[in-house]
């Protein structure tokens, strides 16, 4: 079974976005990039099924700035086989990269896809969805728990109120949630080692897709300042403050 899983770069989860002045964006000069956690996540997930004998090779692939050839030497220090850089010199929409993915999956026929719920930059959710749809194939989303059995794939999901397992057939499209498993460190001598792997380099003309933008942000601001919280005396003065806030009903 070959394994293809995308993996973004993305802004480190630790840093705190600064929105750009003129609130066109993020500001991303100077700021640390890594794997988005969720293809972090996903990664492992790949590299667990072939250390249990049920993945023969695992192939990442990254569409962005050159610098995301990073991002797809960590997935290779992690335990991947080889990468797939697509560069682009914008971050292309969800659209975009899916559509990109599915040249890639075209070329590569994986058996199946394993992506990140979302990305965390933008919180899209989108791109496996979209994938799915534009290969036709079946998904199973939010997974934490991947089971192959005889050329299916089972898997269960967290929903309101419980769990739900779906049986899809192969080829099929996974994305992960957080409780699936806990994504390794890359050693030293994996990191090394991870230098050496290939990485072939391609472009979105490469697969004849536009990756013109679609959609318009008109401003990116930041979240309102918190205020300081107030020690009130009693049960009145809390009622009779929230009242007066209009938190009531
Ligand atoms: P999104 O729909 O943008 O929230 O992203 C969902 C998942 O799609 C991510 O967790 C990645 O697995 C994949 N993905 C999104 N954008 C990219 C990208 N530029 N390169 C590679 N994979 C991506």
């Amino acid at each position: 079974m070959k394994i293809l899983v995308p993996v973004k770069r993305v802004i480190d989860y630790n840093v705190k976005p600064r929105v750009k002045a003129d609130q066109s964006g993020v500001d991303l000069a100077n700021v640390k990039m890594s794997m988005n956690p969720f293809d972090e996540i996903a990664v492992e997930e790949a590299i667990r099924l072939k250390e249990a004998g049920k993945a023969d090779e695992i192939v990442v692939v990254s569409i962005g700035e050159q610098k995301a050839q990073e991002t797809l030497r960590t997935g290779l220090a992690m335990g991947a086989d080889r990468g797939i850089l697509v560069v682009a010199d914008a971050m292309p929409e969800p659209l975009a990269v899916a559509k990109i993915l599915a040249k890639v999956v075209e070329e590569e026929s994986p058996d199946l896809v394993i992506l990140g719920k979302q990305a965390i930059d933008d919180d899209s959710n989108q791109v496996g969805q979209m994938l799915a749809a534009l290969l036709d194939w079946p998904q199973g989303t939010f997974a934490s728990k991947v089971e192959p059995a005889d050329g299916k794939v089972n898997v269960t999901r967290e929903v309101d109120g419980g769990l739900e397992t779906l049986s899809l057939s192969t080829p099929a499209i996974i994305t992960t949630d957080l409780r699936l498993n806990e994504p390794r460190y890359a050693s030293l001598p994996n990191i090394m080692k991870a230098k050496k792997k290939p990485i072939d380099e391609k472009t979105p003309a490469d697969y004849g897709v536009d990756t013109a933008a679609r959609l318009e942000v008109l401003k990116v601001i930041e979240p309102p300042k918190r205020e300081a919280g107030e020690i009130v005396p009693d049960v009145d003065t809390l009622v009779a403050k929230i009242k007066e806030k209009g938190f009531a009903a």
